[in-house]
């Protein structure tokens, strides 16, 4: 209704499939070959979260299968024994700050190796955590129960044993990957595709015609094009939560109107 009321309009369901700018306008390249112009953009395309190919993962989701361990999963499963897929930092977060309130942790890391993805501090306070157990080479194959996750059954991937994890509640952290396809060449991103912005951007944005011609540095969200603002899961280094990716919205309205006045300020100058 908001967006209605300040004039939006929608063009649903065409894709973005690329953006330029062209005389001071940015040009958006939809999927029907048309495309949308406009004095400044914001990039909120998000991420697509990585799932596991395992079958009813779908009918757990929400319930049983989660993708943050916050306060509120933490609440449902307490004094259970859960499950934690991953062996990047996140994970390892999740798995200790699970420990404190479940019963026990298994903690399922496709290779040998913790180390290997995780800080050293983290491994550490795994190894020494009572109710954590690192189980190395272990794959999900499949989830039991009807309403809710009722075991979890799981593959030694060098041996091919199964055993069944009593787990009620499965966590997911195995990475997502950014919607960013379209943007490629236009702003520059991580290592793993999410959009620089801000104090993120190195010294090599400023160098650009267009940086040195306003003679300052990105706004906060803004991308290392002038004028491009990136917002929520899409940006390297968000929050990659609701509320934040909301925020973030607002406050890149914000600093759109400001680079407008800036760039006004620019052109009668
Ligand atoms: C299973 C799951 C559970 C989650 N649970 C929670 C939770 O309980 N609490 C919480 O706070 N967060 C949760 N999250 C995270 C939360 O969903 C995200 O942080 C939030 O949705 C990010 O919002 P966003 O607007 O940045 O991106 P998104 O919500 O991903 O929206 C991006 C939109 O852009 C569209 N898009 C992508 N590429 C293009 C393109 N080229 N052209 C046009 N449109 C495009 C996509 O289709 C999508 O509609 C969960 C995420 C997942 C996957």
């Amino acid at each position: 209704m908001q967006a209605d009321k300040f004039g939006a309009r929608t063009a649903v369901p065409r894709e973005a499939t690329g953006l330029r700018r062209e005389e001071g306008h940015f040009r958006i390249g939809l999927s029907d070959g048309g495309e949308a112009a406009a004095l400044g953009v914001i990039v909120a395309s998000g991420a697509r979260y990585r799932r596991l190919d395992v079958e009813s993962l779908g009918r757990f989701e929400g319930v049983s299968v989660h993708y943050a361990a916050t306060e509120a999963e933490a609440q449902r499963c307490e004094g259970e024994e859960v499950a934690v897929v991953g062996g990047g930092n996140s994970a390892g977060q999740a798995a200790l700050f699970l420990a404190a309130r479940t019963r026990r942790v298994y903690l399922l890391i496709r290779g040998e190796d913790l180390g290997k993805s995780m800080s050293r501090y983290l491994v550490d306070r795994i190894v020494d955590a009572r109710n954590v157990e690192l189980l190395a080479n272990t794959e999900v194959r499949e989830l039991g129960g009807e309403d809710r996750l009722e075991g979890v059954v799981v593959e030694d991937n060098r041996s091919g044993s199964r055993r069944t994890l009593g787990a009620r509640d499965l966590f997911f952290f195995i990475g997502a990957q950014a919607n960013t396809g379209w943007l490629e060449g236009t702003v520059e991103l991580d290592e793993r595709g999410f959009v620089l912005t801000g104090s993120e951007l190195d010294g090599s944005a400023f160098d650009e015609a267009s940086w040195r011609e306003r003679s300052r540095e990105p706004f906060l969200l803004e991308t290392s094009m002038p004028g491009v603002f990136a917002a929520g899961d899409v940006r390297s280094g968000s929050i990659k939560r609701c509320a934040s990716a909301v925020g973030e919205g607002a406050m890149a309205v914000r600093l759109v109107h400001q680079y407008l006045a800036d760039a006004g300020g620019q052109r009668k100058a």
